[in-house]
């Protein structure tokens, strides 16, 4: 199999933090690969504090599984060369005929900062319209991520639900006592909030709210325990974390025997890959649930043209859309030093 490789570097509009890291550029290779007349791209950007491999070793593992005509071994690598294959087959199994099955799909909101920021960014109206607003809780202290989600609850239309994510931060007593006043009807679900992985159907049960994994779906040893347990209702899946579209599709159809929606989102990937990952989102049996792919916003370039987002829905464009970069054939593709690191 041959393909071609090109090069990008997209700015974040502000320094993103991940974990202890800060960045501020997404860098990846975008895969080009031609089959007859069709052309399809892959994106291979792995996110660091997110995939384990490094851009360099995701790019060498890419190489290596063409020239053997295998599948990469890294997720990040076999996920863009999937891509690739998938949308210049065209494949109706992955949505990625040429016209979408949709015009559109559910997205949330993602918010994080403080209840004052909260606030203005209601009033704004940076909400209005969305079924589903996400809220980074468990970075600050109790009382402050307790008064962000009361504001949240008093100034959000009654029928928007939260989405609460915690990133493994928490303790059971903690987030328990967090959510002893707050009325949890108008939460969707806490989206791994604990540390310990072990504590996650006691917090269902205790709290009766949903719980949502993402982290442990990365994680062979908590998975093993949370797969299928009582409360555990959502999964969060960012596809280049799995690997290829058929591992994907693999991941949602066991989160279905389990018991759980899926909840489709990326590792803040270009707007193509949203594209597809909307695309996908449209032809899995993923459940009714808002996507988590509202992420175009932090990126000040992108590799092709945002998907509108309006009221909450996010227009799906009749063609996917078609990074234009410089190629060159893998053979002859070295990694910029900058991006070696
Ligand atoms: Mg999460």
């Amino acid at each position: 199999m041959s393909i071609d490789l090109a090069y990008f570097e997209l700015p974040f509009r502000v320094p993103h933090r991940v974990g202890t890291t800060t960045l501020t550029a997404r860098r990846g290779v975008v895969v080009r690969k031609r089959l007859g007349r069709r052309v399809g791209f892959g994106e291979v950007s792995p996110l660091p504090g997110a995939h384990r491999e490094t851009l360099a070793q995701a790019v060498e593992s890419l190489i290596e599984g063409v020239r053997n005509s295998s599948s990469p071994m890294l997720p990040s690598a076999a996920f863009g060369l999937s891509c690739a294959v998938e949308t210049a087959a065209a494949n109706p199994r992955y949505g990625l005929a040429d016209q979408p099955r949709t015009v559109d799909i559910g997205v949330n909101a993602l918010f994080s900062g403080t209840a004052e920021d909260a606030r203005a960014a209601i009033e704004s109206g940076a909400f209005e319209g969305f079924r589903t607003v996400k809220l980074k809780i468990g970075r600050a202290r109790r009382a402050d991520d307790h008064r962000l989600i009361q504001t949240a609850i008093e100034l959000l239309p009654r029928e928007v639900r939260l989405r609460l994510d915690g990133n493994r931060t928490m303790g059971l007593t903690g987030i328990v006592g967090l959510l002893r006043d707050v009325d949890t009807r108008r939460i969707e679900y806490l989206e791994e909030p604990l540390r310990n992985h072990t504590d996650l159907c006691e917090l269902a049960r205790r709290t009766q709210v949903s719980v949502a994994i993402d982290e442990s779906l990365y994680d062979p040893e908590a998975l093993e325990h949370v797969l299928g347990a009582p409360g555990i209702d959502v999964q969060v899946v960012r596809p280049s974390l799995m690997g290829s579209l058929e591992e994907v599709e693999a991941v949602i159809t066991r989160g279905r025997i389990n018991g759980m929606d899926t909840v489709l989102s990326t590792a803040l990937e270009s707007s193509y890959t949203i594209a597809l990952v909307a695309r996908l989102a449209t032809v899995m049996e993923v459940g009714d649930r808002d996507h988590g792919l509202s992420t175009a916003p932090f990126l000040s370039q992108d590799l092709v043209d945002p998907m509108p987002v309006v009221g909450g829905r996010m227009a799906l464009a009749r063609a996917l859309p078609v990074p234009s970069l410089e190629f060159v054939p893998a053979e002859k593709f070295t990694l910029p030093a900058s991006a070696r690191a």
